[in-house]
């Protein structure tokens, strides 16, 4: 499997995986069993009220982040911050209470970077991460750092949500490096565990992951290392409830990067709205292209 295929199974991964977990979000996983058994069709629904393989904003800020990257050839805050306002302006179908902060302090202030917060732990940075992770691709680590938070501050900027943001950076770099899952655990993941233990690795199962990076990245983390491909990766992150849509993504983009385009299950493509998987393709070459970093 190419680099281009490892690309774009990590950004149909999230579309999907957002697809997905967008019918369960907000629900527990007793909930979920009631209603569905286990879920694993994109069916729409949900809180949203989403049509059938309808994204949300985890999928729809990445492609508006990487619009802004391939469109400079750099990832600058200036410029995401742009991109997320003119997104805000398309009346999002959702959107988080720290990104619409951020989006109105930048609107206000024309500064792209939000104040130093210690509440602002939220998902809202990673999920939207993607982008930055393609474009920094076999680049230096540090400048993977720089563009992380620029595009990361706009609206989180926060050390933990910094410093789970880039672990999923390295993840899905490592995943489309085509190395040995063990090397992701070992890795990214005991680094993280390391520098920020809040964010240590548990075993403990973690079930309906808010939207606290903390839980959110566990959840992820669990479902990834304990399942054997993207379709089990997918269903048991997304059956977890909670910040479901949002794990999903997370999970979606690791996952579609490791085990690549082949890896995801064709129904769950077939079923992905039309325009945003040819906007999802194109993009994930695009930013390889901008990168250059093969
Ligand atoms: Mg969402
Ligand atoms: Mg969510």
């Amino acid at each position: 499997m190419n680099l281009e295929q490892r690309a774009v199974g990590a950004y149909l991964g999230m579309a999907v995986g957002d697809a997905l977990g967008a019918t369960v979000e907000f629900l527990t996983p007793r909930e979920i069993q009631v209603k569905y058994g286990t879920h694993d069709a994109i069916t729409g629904g949900g809180w949203l009220g989403l049509k059938a393989g309808q994204v949300t904003d985890d999928t729809t800020m990445a492609l508006a982040l990487g619009a802004a990257i391939v469109e400079e050839q750099a990832v600058e805050a200036e410029a995401a911050a742009w991109a997320f306002d003119c997104w805000m302006r398309g009346k999002p179908v959702d959107i988080g209470n720290t990104v619409r902060r951020g989006i109105v302090h930048f609107r206000r202030t024309g500064d792209p970077e939000s104040p130093l917060s210690e509440h602002d732990a939220g998902n809202g940075a990673a999920m939207r991460t993607l982008p930055v992770a393609l474009f920094t691709y076999g680049r230096r680590d540090e400048l993977m750092v720089r563009a992380s938070r620029a595009q990361a501050h706009v609206t989180h900027h926060n050390p933990l949500s910094d410093a789970g943001t880039e672990c999923v950076n390295r993840m899905i770099q490592l995943g489309l490096g085509g190395v040995e899952k063990l090397d992701l655990l070992y890795g990214p993941v005991q680094e993280l565990s390391t520098a920020q233990p809040a964010l240590a690795f548990r075993q403990r199962r973690e079930e309906n992951p808010s939207g606290f990076i903390v839980d959110t990245l566990r959840a992820v983390f669990q479902a990834f290392f304990d399942t054997d491909d993207f379709e089990q990766c997918l269903i048991d992150v997304v059956n977890r409830g909670g910040d479901a849509d949002t794990t999903g993504a997370i999970a979606g983009m690791i996952a579609g990067a490791y085990y690549g385009l082949d890896g995801i299950p064709e129904r769950w493509l077939k079923s992905l709205d039309p325009g945003v998987r040819a906007h999802c393709e194109r993009q994930a070459v695009a930013l390889l292209a901008a990168g250059g970093g093969r």
